[in-house]
């Protein structure tokens, strides 16, 4: 009859150990913050890399047998993206380093309409 009590409390003592289950919930909220990866792409006017999404896309649509540099923020027109940051003196720059010419690849005229610089130094109106 003694035998039965000593094993009684041998059981009660076991379910301590459940108390470290949720040991590994904390590391799982740490990894998720760095698996979160911006893409970065380079300034023609100033050289600097950005975050893409801080900066304004530009590529050279493809008209009566030249380019025309147009903003395109969203990648509707697919082909090469050519970025700037959201500053007037930048996209200058870029014009006047032939940089768009460069950097869209193509053989002839790139017209690009004065207007566009004021258009990517503005307040956002394309949104984000
Ligand atoms: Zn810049």
């Amino acid at each position: 009859m003694g035998a039965r009590v000593g094993a009684r409390s041998g059981r009660g003592r076991g379910r301590r150990g459940g108390d470290d289950g949720g040991g590994g919930v904390g590391a799982g909220g740490i990894s998720t913050e760095r698996a979160r990866h911006v893409p970065e792409r380079r300034c023609l006017g100033c050289g600097a890399r950005h975050p893409k999404p801080a900066l304004a896309r530009l590529v050279a649509a493809p008209g009566d047998g030249t380019h025309r540099l147009v903003r395109d923020d969203r990648s509707r027109l697919g082909g090469r993206g050519l970025y700037v940051c959201r500053r007037v003196e930048c996209f200058e720059r870029a014009v006047a380093r032939r940089a768009f010419h460069r950097g869209a690849r193509v053989s002839g005229e790139l017209v690009i309409d004065p207007e566009l610089g004021a258009d990517v130094g503005g307040e956002g109106q394309w949104g984000t």
